[in-house]
């Protein structure tokens, strides 16, 4: 290598997220707080006033994030062991805690009751028996919120999450047809969850689908009984992901809400119920950057390939799941004054899989050149291949503005474990005491 080659000249820092290459090395997470804070804001703002905002830990567990929603006012909603002991960490309140998912398992419950979670949402008739068994052998009583899998509005946008056969939620027939399912000890049905769909950049399809579920909250009030504390309307507030681009906003949906709510739910002013929403991708997304740099640039039959010391292990792993499209990330930035040329960014991985975008116009393509992928705050590190092939996990540096307030690196390591007899059939409460 010589410094005159054009080929090995290292990218010149040029702002302070290069800066921060510098000094924790590439690949690197960058999570900005005051993003997290505007992002919050547009969204309390988007919705009736006085809505409970849950943040689904899902769209990224970092604990400085988690803590940064706390203050601002949000609830943690989790899904496992990991997401409950990162919301712990962050200080949430397990009393105000919303634990769901699908598939929680007796043991997992045992433990969250034990840390002394009480808001459930239950997915089924066999879930909620679970959640009640796990109370009730520790004198608790859990205040669930029923998933409710309803056939939603029609036409609409985004990934929808229910309406077909799905394993999460009760289908609308199965509660009509077994209601004394819902008596169960050790549980109290204080309401209802809706998550339709996610990701929906459109408006109306969003406020249509927000409107439905509070139409079927108010029916299954109506008609099984079912008592209206809380009800979780879920959500599906957009984000860009790994390209640039600003959040949406969703200027019409509160007066739509807040109407649907006056007529179906008048006493919803009051609290009763009171009315939450859950996100994820929409607080975090736009708060988180990715730093990588170029490895090796080559050409092959016709198309340039920059390999990148990042791939699908540190994001986008998620798209290998086939229900989400193909990674297409697009960096910020690009040299300026040079002519940029149709790029393929590929990772380190030895897979062909591993491509972060395929064709992007990219200039000052060369190794050692440092780029930037916006838009990864949510569905990022956590949500990629961190074990696939053992490159360290990119280190992940939280700042507000300019100041950095830490900088930590996940690790997965292998640990001894001990023989526990009888493990299968072990209810794990001395486990779960060892938590604590
Ligand atoms: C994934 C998920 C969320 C968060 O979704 P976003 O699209 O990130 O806002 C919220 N609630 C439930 C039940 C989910 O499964």
């Amino acid at each position: 290598m010589t410094a005159d080659d054009p080929l090995v000249e290292p990218a010149v820092p040029d702002d302070f997220t290069e800066h921060l290459v510098e000094r924790y090395g590439s690949p690197l997470y960058v999570y900005d707080l005051d993003r997290v804070r505007r992002a919050h804001q547009d969204l309390s703002s988007a919705l009736p006033e006085s809505s409970r905002i849950y943040y689904s830990l899902k769209a990224n567990p970092h604990p400085a994030l988690v803590a940064e929603l706390r203050t601002l006012g949000a609830r943690a909603e989790v899904t496992s062991r990991g997401e409950l002991a990162s919301a712990l960490r962050a200080g949430c309140p397990a009393g105000e805690l919303l634990y769901s998912g699908p598939g929680k398992t007796p043991g997992e419950l045992v433990e969250a009751v034990h840390h002394g979670i009480r808001h459930f949402s239950a997915e089924s008739f066999g879930d909620l028996a679970r959640i009640g068994a796990a109370a009730d052998e520790q004198g608790a009583r859990a205040e669930c919120v029923l998933r409710i899998n309803a056939a939603g509005a029609p036409g609409g946008a985004g990934l929808r999450m229910t309406g077909s056969a799905s394993q999460f939620g009760f289908d609308l027939d199965g509660l009509f047809a077994e209601p004394e399912r819902l008596d169960v000890p050790g549980t109290r049905v204080v309401g209802l969850h809706f998550f339709p769909l996610t990701n929906a950049r459109d408006e109306e399809g969003l406020r249509a689908e927000i409107v439905q579920s509070i139409r079927t909250a108010a029916e299954l009030r109506d008609k099984l009984g079912i008592p209206l504390q809380l009800v979780d309307l879920g959500g599906g507030f957009a984000a860009p992901y790994a390209v640039p681009g600003e959040r949406p906003t969703y200027p019409g949906l509160r007066a739509a809400v807040t109407d649907a709510l006056d007529e179906s739910l008048p006493d919803w002013r009051d609290g009763a119920p009171v009315i939450a929403f859950e996100s994820g991708r929409y607080l975090v997304g736009d708060s988180g950057r990715l730093m990588c740099t170029v490895t090796d640039v080559k050409d092959s039959r016709g198309t340039r390939y920059a390999v990148l010391d990042s791939g699908i292990n540190h994001l986008g792993g998620l798209s290998g799941l086939g229900r989400l499209l193909p990674m297409s990330a697009r960096p910020l930035r690009t040299t300026p004054g040079e002519e940029p040329r149709r790029t393929t960014l590929a990772g380190p991985l030895c897979t062909p899989a591993d491509l972060l975008g395929r064709n992007v116009d990219l200039a000052g393509v060369r190794p050692g050149a440092v780029l930037e992928f916006p838009n990864v705050g949510a569905y990022g590190l956590s949500a990629s291949l961190l074990g696939f092939l053992g490159h360290p996990a990119p280190a992940e540096v939280v700042v507000r503005g300019e100041r950095v307030l830490s900088a930590s690196r996940l690790s997965l390591h292998r640990q001894e474990i001990d023989e526990v007899p009888g493990a299968r059939n072990a209810k794990d409460t001395d486990q779960a005491k060892e938590l604590t």
